[in-house]
């Protein structure tokens, strides 16, 4: 696995960039439990997929330069954790505007900037 050497042969990421994507990572997974689960804090499936996201960040073999995931030439995510963060992404990109509007902006921004 590409991770596990990535783990070896690198400091685990912990730039301004990697914080902040954390950070919205985490949001985005709050809102979705909040609204779909109905738990006032993270249930244990989304705590195990915020714990997963976080060491993916963690380890990303791009740290300070990378893209968001979704633009990502290496798909770092297992199949079932792509397909449920696929997921919180969907369903939490807009309340991220309600609820985060500056996470919210910047992350559209720094998409644009990328497609552009
Ligand atoms: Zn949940």
């Amino acid at each position: 696995m590409c991770c596990t050497v990535a783990k070896q042969i690198r400091e685990l990421n912990n730039g301004p960039r990697i914080q902040k994507e954390k950070e919205t990572v985490t949001k985005m997974i709050e809102v979705y439990c909040r609204k779909q689960h109905h738990h006032s804090e993270l249930c244990e499936d989304c705590q195990d997929l915020n714990d997963y996201a976080m060491k993916r960040l963690s380890f990303c073999q791009f740290g300070e330069e990378k893209s968001f995931c979704s633009y990502c030439p290496v798909h770092c995510y297992k199949p079932d954790y792509r397909q449920k963060i696929k997921e919180v992404m969907r369903f939490s990109g807009p309340w991220m505007l309600l609820y985060h509007p500056i996470l919210a902006v910047k992350h559209v921004w720094q998409e644009k900037i990328h497609k552009g």
